[in-house]
């Protein structure tokens, strides 16, 4: 499963907003708001991710399926 990390760019003023993007391939889940910001910011799970912004569930439920990450994950055991 992708995890993924909100983006910790310093906060400015007029800009409140900070991207979730996939630990694995970069791409970004969409924009959340600063007020809700979990504590811990990298290696959240999807699971994590949608307690705190269950707005961007479509987001992240399509990009469980297409994360070029997880293609990488699914090969034969090695060794
Ligand atoms: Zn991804």
């Amino acid at each position: 499963m992708p995890t993924y990390r909100v983006g910790t760019e310093p906060l400015q003023i007029r800009k409140s907003f900070r991207e979730v993007l996939c630990e694995q391939c970069g791409k970004s889940m969409g924009k959340i708001h600063v007020d809700r910001i979990p504590k811990q910011l990298e290696g959240l799970s999807a699971r994590d991710v949608l307690k705190f912004y269950p707005f961007i569930r479509v987001d992240i439920g399509v990009h469980e399926k297409v994360c070029p990450a997880l293609k990488k994950e699914g090969g034969p055991p090695a060794g």
